[in-house]
Formats: C-alpha cells, sequence, structure tokens
C-alpha cells in the first residue's frame, strides 16, 4: 500500500509538470495560423513508411540502423512502461501477462532492445565526444546544445540499464515464474552471476530499487523532453503524419494576394469596397513567430537538431551564412522569447525584436536556392524552403527589399513578361527558321494541337538555351507531333518572381497564363524547364490551370519506350556522359528515371556523380540565386558541382534545364576544362544522335 501511495504521489506529480508544459506549448500553437490538413488515409501511410519504418533514416544506413534500433525499441519499452504505472496505480504485478504469448514476446523484446538500446546509445555518446562529425558542428550549435544532447544520451542510457537491472532482479526472484521471456536478462544471469543462491530479501529490494530507478527515470524523462532537442522522441511520429503532402517543389498559395491580384486585374473591382465584415490582412509573408503556421511552429519543436538538412544545404557546403537547422531553432527559440508576451498581451504585443533579422539575417534567407536538399533529407519531413519563401514574402511585399538583381527581375517580368530586358514581341524569334506551329493558328484553321510546348522565358530569350528549344523542336516535327506554341501569347511562368518572395507578380504572371491557356482548352503541356514544368503542374492548379503537365525527358522516355525513337551510332559512342539531376525535375516531383533511360538509349557510356538522384548537389542557380549575386561564402555552389562532374571523369555533363546549364557551362570555364568536358541538354543530344 505504502508503494501504492508513494507511486501515485509520483504520478500526481509528473502529470502537473507535464500538463503545465503542455499547457504553455499549446498557449503558442493558439498564436499562430492555420495549415490545412485532409487525406488522412495517406498520411498514415506516409507515417508508417518514414516515421515507424523511419525510410529516410536509412539513407545514411549505418547510422540508420543504430538510430532505427533505438526508435523501435523505444515503442517497444513502452509497452513495459505503461504495464509498470498500471502495476504501480492498482498494486496489481505485471497486470498485463493475461496476454500471454504476445506478452512473452513483448516482454523479450523489450529485454532485448534495452541492451541493444544500451550498446547503440554508448556509440552515439562516443561519437559525440570522441568523433568529429561535421554535422554536430555550426554556429547555431551552441555548448547548451551539445549538453543537452549529452543529458538526454545518458538519461536513455540510464533508463536502458535500470530496465535491464529490473528483468535481471525478477529472474533472479522468479526463476521458474511464466510471466514473461527475458532472453539477454536471463543469459545474463546465467552466465555472469554467482551460482550461489540470492537471498530472496536482497534479491526483492535490488528489484524494488530498478523497478523505482526505472520509472522515475521515465517520468523525469517525460518532463526533460519537452525542454531539450530530444523532444522529438514525442513530436516525431504527430510532425511526419502532418507533414506537407504535395510534391516538395510546391509552394502553398496565399488566397489573401489571389483576392489582390483579382481585383488588380479587374479595372471594374479595382476600387470596390472591401465587404462588410472582412479583416485586413494583417501582413503578407513571416516576420515573426505570430506569422507563422502552427506546423512551422510543430516543425520546430520536433526538430532533433541532427544537422542532416545543413549537411546537404548547397549554400551551407559552400560557406554561407545559411543553415536549415537554425531556421528550425531559431523559430523554436523565438517563439520562446515572444510567445509568452502575446499570450498574455495579444497579437499587437511587441519587444522590439522579429524573427527576421534579430535571429535570421536577410543574408541567411537569400542564400537559399529552393533545392529542398533540406527537405528531402529531413528525417521527420520537415520542409524548410516553405517557411524561408514566407520569410522573403514579407522583405518582398511588405518592405520592398530584396537584393538588387531581383528588383530588376521583377519589373522586367513585369513590363517584358521575362526576366530579362526583351521585348514580348521577341519572344519567338528563336524559331526562325523553322517550323513551329502557334496556337493562334490551329484555332483558326478549327484544329487544336495535343500539347502545349511550353517554351518558357529562358527557352525564348538565353541564347545558349534557344537552341536547345529549337533543337527540341526538330524532334517534334521529325516525330510528326500534335504540337503547337502560343509564340508571343506566352509570358513568364512566375517560378522565380514567386521562390524570390514576389507572390503577387506570380500570381499576375499564373493568372494571365491560365487565361490564355484555358482559353485554346489546352490539355496537355510538355516543357524544357523543370521550374516551370514545377510551377505548370503543381502550382497553376491553385488558380484554376489544370493540365497534364511533362518534362521533356518524360516526352523523350515515352516515345523510347513506344518505340518511336531509336537511336544508333551516333557522335557520342565512345563518349562518357554524366547527368546533373535538376532539383525541380528531381527532389521536387521525384522523376529521376526517365532522363537516365533516354540517356542509356543513346549509344554512350552513362556513369553517375557520387551525389545522385535525390542525393544530387543543386547547380547553386534556383531560388532566383540565377539572377542575384550569390551570398557571401567560401565557394560558388556551381563550382562545388562541376568538381563532382569533373570527379566522374565524363567527357559530356548532360543537363535538362536552363539554369543548370548556365551553372555547368561556368563551372566548366571556371575550371578551364572547356576543350575536355562539354555541356548538352539531354533533347540535344538526342537530336545529334538522330542526325537531325
Ligand atoms: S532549400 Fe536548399 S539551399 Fe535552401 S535551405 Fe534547403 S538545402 Fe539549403
Ligand atoms: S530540420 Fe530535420 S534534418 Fe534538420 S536538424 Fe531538424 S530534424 Fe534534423
Amino acid at each position: 500500500m505504502d508503494k501504492q501511495i508513494a507511486f501515485i504521489i509520483a504520478v500526481v506529480i509528473t502529470l502537473a509538470v507535464f500538463g503545465w508544459t503542455m499547457k504553455r506549448i499549446i498557449s503558442f500553437f493558439r498564436i499562430t495560423k492555420p495549415f490545412p490538413v485532409k487525406d488522412f488515409g495517406k498520411r498514415f501511410n506516409l507515417m508508417m513508411k518514414v516515421a515507424i519504418g523511419q525510410s529516410k533514416i536509412f539513407r545514411f544506413p549505418f547510422t540508420g540502423i543504430l538510430h532505427a534500433l533505438v526508435f523501435w525499441g523505444f515503442c517497444v519499452i513502452l509497452i513495459g512502461s505503461i504495464e509498470m504505472i498500471i502495476d504501480g496505480l492498482t498494486g496489481a504485478d505485471r497486470v498485463l501477462s493475461f496476454l500471454g504469448v504476445f506478452y512473452d514476446f513483448i516482454i523479450a523484446s523489450g529485454d532485448i532492445f534495452a541492451f541493444v538500446v544500451a550498446i547503440a546509445i554508448l556509440f552515439f555518446m562516443a561519437r559525440r565526444l570522441f568523433v568529429n562529425v561535421k554535422r554536430f558542428t555550426g554556429a547555431e550549435m551552441k555548448h547548451k546544445s551539445h549538453l543537452d544532447a549529452n543529458i538526454a544520451l545518458t538519461l536513455i542510457f540510464l533508463l536502458m540499464i535500470s530496465l535491464l537491472g529490473m528483468n535481471i532482479w525478477y529472474f533472479i526472484l522468479h526463476p521458474d515464474s511464466r510471466e514473461g521471456y527475458y532472453p539477454v536478462s536471463m543469459f545474463i544471469v546465467r552466465n555472469m552471476i554467482s551460482a550461489h543462491p540470492m537471498d530472496p530479501v536482497a534479491a526483492h529490494t535490488m528489484h524494488e530499487v530498478y523497478w523505482w530507478s526505472h520509472i522515475l527515470l521515465v517520468f523525469i524523462f517525460a518532463n526533460v523532453l519537452p525542454y531539450s532537442k530530444h523532444f522529438h522522441v514525442f513530436m516525431s511520429v504527430p510532425n511526419v503524419f502532418l507533414s506537407r503532402m504535395e510534391p516538395l517543389g510546391y509552394l502553398p498559395n496565399m488566397p489573401e494576394i489571389t483576392k489582390e491580384v483579382k481585383l488588380m486585374m479587374n479595372p471594374d473591382t479595382a476600387f470596390a469596397p472591401a465587404p462588410e465584415g472582412e479583416q485586413p490582412v494583417r501582413r503578407f509573408g513571416v516576420l515573426d513567430v505570430e506569422d507563422i503556421t502552427w506546423k512551422n511552429y510543430l516543425d520546430s519543436l520536433a526538430c532533433t537538431e541532427c544537422g542532416r538538412c545543413t549537411s546537404v544545404c548547397p549554400a551551407n557546403l559552400t560557406g554561407k551564412q545559411l543553415s536549415p537547422r537554425k531556421i528550425m531553432m531559431d523559430v523554436r527559440a523565438r517563439m520562446k522569447e515572444k510567445g509568452p508576451g502575446i499570450v498574455h498581451k495579444g497579437k499587437d504585443f511587441s519587444d522590439n525584436k522579429s524573427l527576421i533579422r534579430n535571429h535570421i539575417t536577410e543574408e541567411e534567407l537569400w542564400a537559399c536556392t529552393t533545392c529542398n536538399a533540406c527537405a528531402q533529407e529531413c528525417p521527420i519531413n520537415i520542409n524548410h524552403p516553405g517557411l524561408i519563401v514566407d520569410m522573403r514574402r514579407y522583405l518582398v511585399m511588405e518592405e520592398s527589399k530584396g537584393p538588387g538583381g531581383l528588383n530588376a527581375v521583377f519589373s522586367n517580368i513585369e513590363n517584358n513578361g521575362a526576366p530579362w530586358q526583351f521585348s514580348p514581341q521577341d519572344r519567338m524569334l528563336w524559331a526562325e527558321g523553322l517550323e513551329a506551329p502557334l496556337m493562334a493558328e490551329k484555332m483558326a484553321k478549327g484544329e487544336k494541337a495535343e500539347y502545349l510546348f511550353w517554351v518558357g522565358s529562358a527557352g525564348a530569350f538565353d541564347d545558349r538555351y534557344k537552341k536547345v528549344t529549337r533543337e527540341f523542336v526538330k524532334i517534334l516535327n521529325y516525330l510528326k507531333a500534335d504540337y503547337a506554341v502560343l509564340g508571343t501569347e506566352e509570358t513568364d511562368s512566375g517560378d522565380v518572381a514567386r521562390r524570390a518572395g514576389n507572390e503577387m507578380l506570380f500570381q499576375m504572371q499564373a493568372l494571365m497564363n491560365i487565361e490564355i491557356m484555358n482559353s485554346y482548352k489546352v490539355k496537355k503541356i510538355v516543357t524544357c524547364c523543370p521550374h516551370d514544368y514545377n510551377t505548370l503542374r503543381n502550382e497553376y492548379p491553385d488558380f484554376g490551370g489544370h493540365y497534364e503537365v511533362i518534362h521533356h525527358t518524360q516526352y523523350l522516355q515515352k516515345l523510347i519506350r513506344e518505340g518511336k525513337i531509336r537511336m544508333e551510332g551516333g557522335p557520342f559512342e565512345n563518349k562518357k556522359i554524366t547527368f546533373h539531376d535538376p532539383c525541380y525535375l528531381g527532389r521536387a516531383n521525384g522523376e529521376y528515371l526517365a532522363p537516365r533511360e533516354v540517356l542509356d538509349a543513346i549509344p554512350a557510356t552513362r556513369v553517375e556523380m557520387k551525389r545522385n538522384k535525390s542525393f544530387a548537389l543543386c547547380c547553386g542557380a534556383g531560388g532566383g540565386q540565377m539572377f542575384k549575386e550569390a551570398e557571401k561564402g567560401n565557394k560558388e555552389v556551381f563550382i562545388e558541382r562541376i568538381e563532382d562532374v569533373l570527379e566522374t571523369g565524363a567527357d559530356i555533363v548532360c543537363t535538362a534545364c536552363p539554369f543548370c546549364m548556365v551553372m555547368m557551362t561556368d563551372g566548366i570555364k571556371y575550371k578551364n576544362r572547356e576543350e575536355e568536358v562539354k555541356n548538352y541538354d539531354l533533347a540535344e543530344l538526342v537530336s545529334i544522335t538522330l542526325g537531325l
């Protein structure tokens, strides 16, 4: 009875402290913005795969397996802890033992996992203390972060040792017990503990000591976790369940901007008064923690500070200030700093600080290439680029602040419908001397094209990429494809504007393009630009543009599979070709196979870079970087990437994106390797091999 009373007191204290902590955290959630959650079935599958199955952790197999064992061990041991709590509250002993064989299985698994987890934790501690793991370092990793990690690892180790001790003494006390099965503890007792019979009172006392140590450690652990990075033990599963379901390349819409843009585009409504009761928009984008969604805050709480995101970030790898892990840590720290003030004094509370500037610098935000390597790598599906773009949205739309190069791009898109200073009337100059049917002409003849070939601004205006556009059109004509282009009716897709934070401009472009495409009843689109492919495919549907969009690599793959393109001989037969995955085709949309299948159909030898497919390094041009000076660092991203190319010994680096092409060409020039290494788009390789 005394034990029961003591236990109930311990439970009440634990729940009171835990409840107080949770109340505080939940009050912070209340000051954030909504984040829509649907598709529960799909979410469940994702949770089973990523959180329970630990699929992303296995991307780095050795530490992955150890981490997965710790996670699975925790899940199994949790069942034992629940039983201990029921036992403690009711005064029963082994209350779940009625489950029979299943009980034996759970207890045996717990016993084995306690041992395995203890070993894994020793490995993790040794690695932290004696090995210089780069991803555990960084400006944001202060002494407190390391101390926090070491305390949590020590607690987990003690939890496992106390569990094993409890099992060992239980087995000594009840050697013939049929309640539970303890393979590791039994082995230890039989082989390492004296064969002399134990004094039962002493054995009982030892069992009680370990029993209490274990359960009190569980209670302490539960209350320490919310204040440590190991809060992810609780938060990672729900965080994965609630993660974004869209392709990584998708950026969420801002309906408040759509409304403004539609008003601007319709002169009749531009000056109409706002409907009664409608609240004015407080702020566009994210300046501070009251502007983030509850999911952004959940992400920050769930972040394990593992640094996998930062270790693959091209900006960070090349010495720039940006670290995606820091972004998450800053959100958490800022909420801790400002959250209580907002909770008590309301949303207008100000401490004259903000998330941007006092925690995250503008330089960090403008260093991002939106390559999504961080989001791809994060084991708990945190999406950093979305939040980074939200902060850019604030800077651009509220403060008109953006790097000079981008401001010029914005005004060019606004005035010329392209990021460069070209006349919109010159949009078809790329096609001089080529047959490229226009949608308008087809319509005038009462015809419809199966495909719209979306040329894109780079395809129409960039001198090097105009050649790619021409080669692709030659292939279309050779295949007698049923296609047409918009010509001067096409305008910039708005991809760069959106990723650079100018949502207003993006939406204007999107609405204009959708209006024209819908007027031609466009159903299928093929494009050579992965950025436009991503935007048209994933983002235009939010504005009423629903099309089947494919990238030219997918189009070529389809034709090769159908046997309509067959390539024999050609000038690349003795050449080694490596493929650079464009971020917006690969990570953003999961297409790695199509370009490789097309390359394999060309008589040549394909070689892979060490960082390929979902591990591929960005070329450094995405997210508006193409049009601005790189932020301060120790290297340009394209140089880092071209070194991957050169390491393969390839004669040709094959690209499938206009921006990647610029970057790879610059990289080859920078390394003075123009004689030995050439850069071609996949369409060019096909067209040249076909002799077109
Ligand atoms: S999107 Fe790419 S550049 Fe931006 S933070 Fe993530 S990894 Fe770094
Ligand atoms: S954001 Fe994800 S990958 Fe980055 S440190 Fe946090 S948990 Fe690790």
